[in-house]
């Protein structure tokens, strides 16, 4: 987080109450939403209302010991954050304050109180590489020059958004740190590697455009079924068991997005320590680099003060806009928006404002949904298209899907994957129930999977969806007289689902080859499973007894589809197998 620059309005109030995080001070000349340090011991908070000459404050860190009579100062400026090379492979707190710098000065991974870190290290220099030459006229937004930040990822160096841009009058190549001028403009604005962005506007584009590509995952259930835009939206509500943190961790690991931005909001510190300690050890699989090489990592664990809830959702998403506006496609996940829901209740029913449902704010969803709209595939104003996608875990207390946060997000949201407990009890991995979860993207995606995977893929899709339904249906009947009443067309179509089940839906994150699916992977198991369905049913229809069709045994060779590397050659093999198997039984 960057110290407050336009220190004009310097004035000190004075704290009239203290209310946890909730702090109000009077005579203090500042705006809403502007940044003030409070108290002798300077901490970070954000001005959230102001009447009369009484001003709330919700402060981003821990305000026991703060009294009534002790200063708060003023900085004139609103939250924001610092923008530039170092982001990446970096550990943020809540206000971005980088943790291992912080874990230096204080000794410990628990952040002290006031302390303050730049959010870039303005000391180190990056290679700079100018991609223009003076006498070129730039505007907002253009590119200047680029940095090789990590080996997976070049930064761009843009012209700030609020410039007025012009004529390059100097440029040039060389070692710099972030705040020495790289470019300078005839009316005299310089370009520096790194700018600052209030966290709580959106970073401008030309358009929001209609996302048209899938998110690739490599995880079948959610290509196959559910799929999400780049640029999307999408939730993903996790009881306690239910297989959460390894989807997440699938997400960042294979979805094909440039920039992941992992923001990690009011989980228990264990569940973040994980991924802090997991993170660094894992390998992007497309280029062999460190994941963290294109990753950003956003901390604000259950013991940090809940105000830095909210401070750290915005922050992510101000960091994704910024890659963004690079031209990259950037994931953001968010683990767990419920928490940050709860620190909303927490400051609202500290301001005795009047509560709405299960004692939420009113205007929970209202921010809700200001935050899943900076989603999106955007036309940026240097004409680059950059997306970002937004995936939003929630934890709904006991997995009751009825409750505010999950029913606010699902207005939102245009995916839903509902983890499910059950499933994952009976080690059904992921643990996407195929009945509850939607996605409102699938028929805009269609035709991308159509050029780029196969031309039936809709209707093979639709004739697994049709066999999902329909078993959903019979089991219902099977609970109450046995699957032996049946009749035999209805068993058959019970031993297909079984498959789509089996061989399709699950998909093992822990075995090397099965982790991840390409699409036309995700296509062939389909389609495999489809070929046994049509040879079965002729030879039902031949005469052939049901139990006869379901014994052959390359029939379960389908279950193996997933782990095989050469999986062309072993479904087509198989596929024969099936076919001469079934016509051998009439
Ligand atoms: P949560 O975060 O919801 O509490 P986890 O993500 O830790 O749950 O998952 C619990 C366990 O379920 C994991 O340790 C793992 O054994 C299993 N699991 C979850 N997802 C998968 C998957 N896709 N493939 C294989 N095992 C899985």
């Amino acid at each position: 987080m960057s110290q407050a620059t336009e220190s004009d309005v310097r004035e000190d109030g004075i704290i009239e109450s203290v209310s946890g995080p909730v702090v109000t001070a009077r005579d203090l000349d500042a705006r809403m939403n502007d940044v003030v340090y409070v108290g002798s011991e300077g901490l970070m908070g954000e001005v959230i209302e102001i009447e009369g000459n009484i001003t709330t404050i919700q402060v981003y860190e821990e305000t026991s010991g703060v009294s009534p009579g002790e200063p708060v100062e003023g900085t004139g400026a609103p939250l924001s954050v610092d923008l530039g090379p170092g982001m990446l492979d970096a550990i943020y707190d809540g206000v971005q304050r980088p943790l291992d710098v912080l874990e230096e000065k204080m000794g410990s991974a628990f952040l002290d109180r006031g302390v303050d870190a730049p959010g870039i290290d303005l000391e180190k220099t990056w290679e700079f590489n100018p991609e223009v030459a003076e006498g070129d006229a730039v505007e907002p937004g253009d590119i200047v020059g680029s940095v090789p930040e990590t080996p997976s990822i070049d930064h761009k160096v843009m012209v700030p958004p609020d410039y007025e841009g012009g004529e390059v009058v100097a440029i040039e190549s060389g070692n710099f740190n972030v705040e020495e001028t790289v470019a300078e403009l005839d009316n005299g604005e310089e370009i520096q590697m790194r700018q600052e962005w209030p966290v709580r506007s959106q970073r401008p584009a030309k358009e929001k455009e209609t996302p048209t590509e899938p998110l690739i995952s490599g995880q079948r259930v959610l290509d196959g079924l559910f799929p999400i835009a780049k640029g999307g939206t999408a939730a993903i509500p996790g009881p306690f068991g239910s297989g959460k943190t390894v989807t997440q961790h699938q997400l960042a690991k294979w979805a094909d997005a440039d920039i992941v931005v992992y923001v990690g909001c009011g989980e228990r510190g264990n569940e973040m320590t994980e991924v802090i300690e997991d993170f660094p050890e894992l390998e992007d699989p497309t280029t062999g680099n460190a994941l963290m090489d294109r990753t950003c990592l956003i901390a604000n664990t259950s013991n940090m003060p809940v105000a830095a809830r909210e401070s750290c959702v915005y922050t992510g998403i101000t960091i994704a806009e910024y890659f963004r506006d690079m031209g990259y496609d950037v994931a953001l996940m968010a683990d767990s928006t419920s928490r940050w829901a709860e620190a909303m209740r927490e400051i609202s029913s500290r301001l005795e404002e009047m509560p709405g449902e299960e004692g939420y704010p009113a205007y929970l969803s209202a921010r809700l949904s200001e935050f899943y709209e900076r989603a999106g595939y955007f036309n940026n104003i240097n004409d680059t298209e950059g997306s970002v996608s937004v995936i939003g875990a929630v934890s709904p207390p006991g997995g009751d899907f009825s409750e505010p946060v999950t029913q606010n997000t699902l207005r939102i949201v245009k995916t839903f994957w509902a983890l499910d407990a059950d499933l994952a009890e009976r080690r059904h991995f992921p643990s996407i129930n195929w009945n509850e979860s939607y996605s409102l993207y699938r028929d805009q995606l269609d035709p991308w999977f159509v050029e780029n995977v196969r031309d039936d893929w809709p209707e093979t899709r639709q004739w697994a969806i049709d066999t999902l339904d329909e078993e959903a249906e019979l089991q219902e009947i099977v609970q109450l007289v046995g699957k032996d009443a049946l009749p035999e067309d209805q068993q058959l179509t019970l031993e297909i689902a079984r498959y789509l089940r089996e061989a399709w839906l699950q998909q093992n994150a822990f075995h090397d080859v099965d982790t991840f699916c390409e699409p036309e992977k995700t296509y062939r198991i389909m389609d495999a499973i489809q070929t046994y369905n049509d040879a079965a049913f002729e030879a039902l229809d031949a005469g052939v007894p049901v139990e006869e069709i379901t014994d052959i045994d390359a029939a379960p060779r389908l279950n193996r589809i997933g782990v095989q590397e050469d999986y062309n050659e072993y479904i087509d093999e198989l596929e024969a197998d099936i076919q001469e198997q079934l016509r051998e039984l009439y």
